[in-house]
């Protein structure tokens, strides 16, 4: 039968729907998490070798990489609770650099980490790498050795929707403010803004539910967490203030294997040549409303 020009409009019109609906309305929120479809691919380079790096000889005779990271933080590293499958940029990092390492990341075996124990799980060897919001400062590179940076974030602030008085962190002297115990954000508001009411818990999560329920007045931590929070209760949370520290996110790994740090390096190097980081970007972290930025310069610090 051959369509009347009626017929035609009325298809297409079908059809626009039936992609409107699929790709969500301009201004909706964003959707609950990373998109599946469009992650990249990463391809396990079968022949690689790193026979002067302990940890990938380790990893070797085990058969698969172990990973630290967390599994709160929307958009970054989260944990579906039902079926146990990790997902977000920081699992997106971790993947990538499992492909480049000759394990295949679906072989990878995920440890939730909070901040306050990052170091000795890297020292005492529970796990080969960690990627989860993780700083590198000078401090910690007396620890653990860290690859990267692969990501720059900056301390901020969340608060809920209807705060007035809290616009950035010269208004928290007498303020609840809560943080992860371990964490740079919980060190900088201690040492740069005594006047705060400091409240510490392991995770960030628990720090917003306590916001949520009138707790504590403010959460903090870097921007790139709390984008994420904000973005899956937009209606309750909101972030005030400029970003007021710098946040350079590496991969921590055992201090004394630098062969295994600069193999990671080139990981994250090919990674951002090949577009797989801004496509891990863009399904990922990107959801929480910031586009891609230009990844930070690799350090192969000596
Ligand atoms: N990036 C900061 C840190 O490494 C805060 C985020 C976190 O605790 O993971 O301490």
């Amino acid at each position: 039968m051959k369509k009347t020009p009626r017929v035609a409009t009325a298809l297409l019109l079908a059809v626009l729907a039936v992609l409107a609906a699929a790709c969500g309305k301009p201004g909706s929120p964003p959707a609950k998490g990373p998109r599946g479809d469009e992650l990249p691919k990463y391809q396990v380079q079968t022949r690689f070798q790193l026979t002067d790096s302990p940890t990938w000889q380790q990893a070797k005779r085990r058969g698969h990489l172990v990973v630290g990271v967390k599994e709160d933080q929307p958009y970054l590293g989260e944990r579906d609770p039902s079926s146990g499958a990790y997902r977000g940029f920081d699992i997106e990092i971790a993947k990538m650099l499992s492909a480049a390492l000759g394990f295949d990341p679906k072989s990878l075996t995920y440890k939730t980490i909070a901040s306050a124990n990052r170091e000795t799980a890297v020292q005492n060897g529970q796990i080969d790498y960690y990627v989860g919001t993780y700083t590198i400062n000078d401090l910690r590179k007396k620890q653990v050795g860290f690859a990267g940076p692969y990501y720059m974030a900056g301390q901020s602030l969340l608060v809920r929707k209807d705060e007035q008085d809290i616009k950035g962190p010269k208004d928290l002297a007498g303020k609840r403010v809560c943080s992860a115990a371990g964490s740079t954000p919980y060190q900088r508001i201690k040492a740069d803004y005594p006047k705060a009411v400091l409240v510490a818990y392991d995770t960030y999560s628990v720090c917003v539910d306590n916001l949520l329920t009138f707790q504590v007045d403010a959460v903090t931590t870097d921007d790139a967490i709390l984008l994420g929070y904000a973005a899956k209760a937009p209606d309750e949370l909101k972030l005030v203030g400029k970003p007021f520290s710098e946040e350079p996110y590496g991969v921590g790994l055992p201090l004394k294997d630098p062969a295994l740090r600069f193999a990671l390096d080139d990981a994250l190097e090919v990674a951002e040549k090949n577009g797989n980081w801004k496509k891990a970007y863009d399904a990922t972290l990107g959801l929480s409303g910031v586009p891609a930025p230009k990844p930070p310069r690799i350090d192969r610090y000596r």
